[in-house]
């Protein structure tokens, strides 16, 4: 079917209060960086809604993307022709028309007309009829069920024009970006941590990103591998800074403790406390991490507990209590498995010692923190060292292979 536009309706916390504007705005600015790989595509803002006039692009391809928009609640493609009876009949009739191939005998329908422009001459009620009844004469196989039919054809009548559709395509809803705030989310090359990000982003999180490399124990290809992870969140969130942190230095100092099974505890609290510096230059309020409770060593309740004493700001965990499997699925979804499972080594995985403790002790970790003098400074120069870039939407190279299939985008939302 050849669309003209896409409706996108945003969640019913938008339509009040005082917050309607600065989410509507930041919804329009997310919606803005997506469609950037798509010139074709431009926008219309009405109350409560947004309309994007395809201009010639794919509306499968664009719906896949718009999706993402967090708090958008769903997506209709639409047809749009012009406010007279004759052409709305016929539009109408044609769109029946190219979905004919899915009636079977007892396809039940409905048409449900809203006259929001009130000078139009026939009531609501009117054009059901008016409408419905060539259908009804044209597709003999069809029958009229008003309260569940099978494919309700809506119409809505407008002063500038008609538009006609169907399908009400589940969107992924939350919060619209950052409108509740910034968050430092600290990216690994594994499976949780893009979810971790994901998850923040949809609850109205602004996400940036750090992450730790050694170099040259890790590989420039495990950084890239990073890089790949970022841009891959860039496409739901339009853009991503992501901070390199040099970190060689303090992982080098803790191989050479001789406390091996600490080394991982230590290791994380230092990253904390680096990001916790970044978090504050870059004004962010809280910390995430793809932790999952009970997943590694390190992510058991006594190391969380030693680990995140490291920082003072909110510690944010929100894959604490999922599965991995419930993880998996999820980043599927989002775009981000492909890149995770590449084979790579991070800084931790590298040095992972034979028995990491799962029962670290706080007083022996303070202990020996206090025992290395030069910690402190190597924080402060990790920081000043550490390099920003910034990932846009559309740039990411693995193919979204879900594009063409229409059916299983109305199940889902992502
Ligand atoms: P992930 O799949 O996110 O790597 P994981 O299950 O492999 O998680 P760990 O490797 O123990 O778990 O890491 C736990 C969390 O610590 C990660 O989710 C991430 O937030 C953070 N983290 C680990 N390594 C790094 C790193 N090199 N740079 C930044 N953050 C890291
Ligand atoms: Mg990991």
């Amino acid at each position: 079917m050849k669309y003209d536009m896409l409706l996108l309706r945003f969640g019913e916390f938008m339509l009040k209060g005082k917050n309607r504007s600065r989410f509507e705005k930041t919804i329009i600015n997310q919606v803005r960086s997506l469609l950037k790989p798509y010139p074709g595509a431009s926008l219309r803002k009405e109350f409560g809604r947004l309309y994007v006039d395809l201009g010639g692009e794919s509306h499968t391809e664009l719906i896949a993307v718009l999706k993402r928009v967090f708090g958008v609640m769903s997506i209709s493609p639409v047809k749009v022709t012009a406010s007279e009876l004759d052409q709305i009949v016929e539009t109408a009739v044609a769109f029946m028309d190219e979905r004919e191939c899915e009636f079977k005998e007892g396809t039940t329908f409905k048409v449900n007309v809203r006259r929001v422009w009130k000078e139009f001459p026939s009531s609501s009620h009117e054009m059901n009829h008016l409408v419905g009844s060539p259908i009804l004469r044209k597709f003999q196989q069809l029958s009229v069920d008003v309260r569940q039919p099978d494919i309700e054809l809506r119409v809505e009548i407008r002063d500038q024009g008609t538009y006609i559709f169907n399908e009400v395509i589940p969107a992924v809803g939350g919060f619209p970006l950052g409108t509740n705030g910034k968050a430092m989310l600290l990216l690994s090359g594994g499976i949780d941590s893009p979810v971790a990000a994901w998850s923040s982003m949809r609850r109205g999180l602004e996400v940036e990103c750090v992450h730790f490399y050694s170099y040259p124990f890790t590989s420039q290809r495990a950084k890239e591998k990073v890089i790949d992870l970022a841009r891959a969140l860039a496409d739901h969130a339009g853009t991503i800074k992501l901070h390199l942190v040099p970190f060689t230095e303090i992982q080098t100092a803790f191989t050479q403790l001789g406390q091996d099974n600490l080394i991982i505890t230590l290791m994380r609290r230092s990253m904390l406390r680096i990001a916790t510096k970044l978090a504050e230059r870059e004004h962010a309020l809280a910390l995430i991490t793809g932790d999952s409770l009970g997943q590694v060593a390190s992510q058991t309740l006594p190391s969380m507990n030693v680990i995140g004493r490291a920082t003072e700001l909110p510690l944010l965990r929100p894959l604490v209590m999922m599965d991995k499997q419930e993880i998996i699925t999820l980043s599927k979804q989002i775009g981000t498995y492909d890149i995770s499972i590449l084979p790579y080594d991070d800084c931790c995985t590298l040095f992972v010692p034979k028995s990491p403790s799962t029962n670290p002790n706080l007083r022996i970790v303070d202990k020996i923190e206090a025992t290395m003098s030069q910690l402190p400074e190597w924080v402060e120069q990790a920081v000043e060292q550490t390099e920003t870039i910034t990932l846009h939407a559309g740039e990411t190279f693995i193919v979204n292979n879900q594009q063409d299939e229409d059916h299983e985008m109305k199940e889902e939302w992502f």
